[in-house]
């Protein structure tokens, strides 16, 4: 994360690297500060992150929206966020990506899978994600993300408990022990209203999708429209018995 912590602008650089915790050490941390930061607002939370991680904490993000990458440049200028550029995502998405880049002072990383979608295509056959989506959500996002994170002891994402029944009880910080990591949810209490609060006083660039009728934005293959009144995820693996990428399990 090297250029991101340069120090252009007169802001406060992102603190020093701390040094490496054990996974004992950041599950005592994740548990004392779900407790102590329940409650707060998502800058507290964000703070608390970035002061506690420094240099190794990043955000990720789906470019759905930018709510959370911009809530982090404001309180900690050129930190990493981390993009998982499955090689098929809709234009929209990577329009927001490179806006994000380029009006952001944050230090955007688009991550690969190991194949390019024709390389895949050539080991597991054509159209994966249509036979198999956890095999291609696994290559295409899941490894990549374990990958990207294992630069860093803490990661931060977008997740609110009002977006399905499943993340309706998704904590502000919490120790994922699969990873060994703390994955911080600074906006986990907000309402879609909040969201759309937050966008247009900081002005945010949103995907365009959610105007042309998507509820919910992935993979072009994975994603439809959703109906007035449906739940918004509903637009996701609509062909599957499949609601999460494995990202958040
Ligand atoms: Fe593959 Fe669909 Fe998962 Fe994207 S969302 S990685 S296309 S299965």
């Amino acid at each position: 994360s090297g250029l991101g912590l340069i120090n252009l602008g007169g802001a406060p650089a992102a603190p020093a690297d701390p040094a490496r915790r054990s996974a004992d050490e950041l599950r005592e941390l994740a548990t004392q500060a779900a407790r102590d930061l329940e409650g707060k607002s998502a800058e507290e939370i964000a703070k608390w992150a970035t002061d506690t991680f420094g240099a190794r904490f990043c955000v990720t993000s789906s470019m759905a929206d930018a709510v959370v990458a911009h809530l982090f440049s404001r309180v900690s200028p050129g930190v990493d966020v981390v993009f998982l550029d499955t090689g098929l995502h809709f234009p929209e998405t990577l329009k927001v990506r490179d806006t994000v880049a380029r009006t952001m002072n944050v230090n955007v990383r688009s991550i690969r899978p190991r194949m390019t979608v024709g390389q895949q295509d050539g080991e597991y056959g054509p159209r994966l994600f249509a036979r198999s989506p956890d095999e291609c959500c696994f290559l295409r996002k899941v490894e990549p993300l374990e990958r990207a994170l294992s630069d860093y002891d803490s990661w931060a994402t977008g997740l609110r408990r009002d977006e399905s029944p499943t993340r309706a009880n998704t904590p502000v910080v919490a120790f994922d022990a699969k990873k060994g990591k703390v994955k911080v949810n600074p906006i986990a209490a907000w309402t879609q209203a909040d969201v759309d609060r937050y966008i247009s006083r900081w002005n945010v660039p949103v995907n365009e999708l959610f105007k042309k009728g998507y509820g919910s934005i992935g993979c072009w293959p994975c994603t439809r429209r959703t109906k007035a009144g449906e739940d918004p995820r509903a637009g996701r693996w609509a062909m599957f018995e499949k609601t999460e990428c494995g990202l958040h399990v």
